[in-house]
């Protein structure tokens, strides 16, 4: 499995696979980290490499009946818990049917693995009723929590996970690994706009992203030249089907960070989106700096609370409208 693994995540196996060598699985695991790396993959791999009837150097066989039913998605012992639909929350109903289910032992006598994506999306009910899952260990089960935001779990739960962070990889890395995938054209502008991802920037490659981020970036620009335009632009950005919000607020968070790195001087090769350089020095002169950094810090707490945001275009229009008023008296480039 590992040859065929996202080379970034050769570390993160060798650690899992030491785990199963030595007959030390943990009862849970936290994969955490911010960035669509393919922990995913990681998680089915090794869930994949326990359930495995004849697994040959740490990796499952791809043969036996029990890979046969992992690669149909049919294996009774890998079992998961998510929402019903995505972006919704797991409740506590969920957690009381997995319970009822570990209850029972496990079908092939081997190893039961549960996989809980996102871990943070389980509610307050559910995630207490999760907890007594990981303070009554069920014999031979495991548990592997996906989690971009591994503070929301309560800390009850983290305590009882052995923790796996996932960062993203070097950038020459990434290059490589999305020339390897065939994104012959400008990969390191896509891996930018993918914040560091290449899973993500190798999605992004086909689908003309790198269009839509421009256009946004003219969007974010223009508001300063014509702030009348804001609730238009919020509508627009808020209507387009390609990124979440999540999405846009990081890329307005990634064009401050160049803006400010820009105010101190930083060089081109230091910053997130160097194409961006030129147009993003213009703004620079007449800039308020005080007011860019309590810009850029409510674009991050704003970026923490979206789950809790009901109204999306409404956060959109508010930070667009403090964005196009952050210098008033600014003169044309
Ligand atoms: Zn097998």
């Amino acid at each position: 499995m590992s040859e065929s693994l996202y080379p970034w995540l050769h570390a993160h196996w060798r650690q899992l696979a030491a785990y199963a060598e030595q007959q030390r699985i943990p009862q849970a695991l936290i994969f955490s980290g911010r960035a669509e790396l393919g922990q995913e993959a990681l998680a089915l791999a090794f869930a994949h490499s326990l359930l495995c009837f004849a697994p040959q150097t740490g990796k499952a066989c791809g043969f036996c009946h029990a890979c046969q039913l992992c690669d149909a998605g049919n294996h009774p012992d890998l079992l998961f818990l998510q929402p019903e639909e995505p972006s919704k929350l797991i409740g506590i109903d969920a957690v009381r049917r997995l319970v009822t289910r570990l209850a029972l032992k496990p079908q092939y006598e081997r190893q039961r693995v549960v996989i809980i994506q996102p871990a943070d999306a389980l509610n307050t009910a559910a995630a207490n009723a999760f907890l007594k899952c990981l303070e009554e260990p069920t014999e031979r089960t495991s548990f592997i929590l996906l989690t971009r935001h591994a503070n929301r779990l309560p800390a009850t739960i983290r305590s009882r996970c052995q923790q796996m962070h996932f960062l993203s990889p070097e950038p020459d890395l990434a290059i490589q690994w999305l020339r390897q995938q065939g994104v012959k054209q400008a990969p390191e502008r896509i891996l930018a706009i993918a914040q560091g991802s290449p899973v993500l920037a190798l999605q992004y490659a086909g689908q003309g992203m790198e269009t839509l981020h421009m256009q946004m970036f003219n969007d974010w620009l223009n508001v300063i030249q014509h702030p009348a335009q804001v609730l238009e632009v919020a509508e627009q950005w808020q209507k387009q089907s390609q990124v979440d919000i999540e999405v846009i607020l990081t890329w307005m968070a990634s064009w401050l960070t160049d803006l400010i790195k820009l105010s101190h001087s930083a060089e081109q090769k230091h910053l997130r989106h160097p194409d961006l350089q030129v147009r993003l020095q213009a703004l620079l002169k007449p800039l308020n700096f005080r007011a860019v950094y309590a810009h850029y810090d409510l674009i991050n707490r704003s970026r923490q609370q979206l789950q809790t945001t009901l109204n999306k275009q409404l956060l959109l229009e508010k930070l667009l409208i403090e964005w196009s008023r952050i210098n008033q008296g600014l003169t044309a480039w």
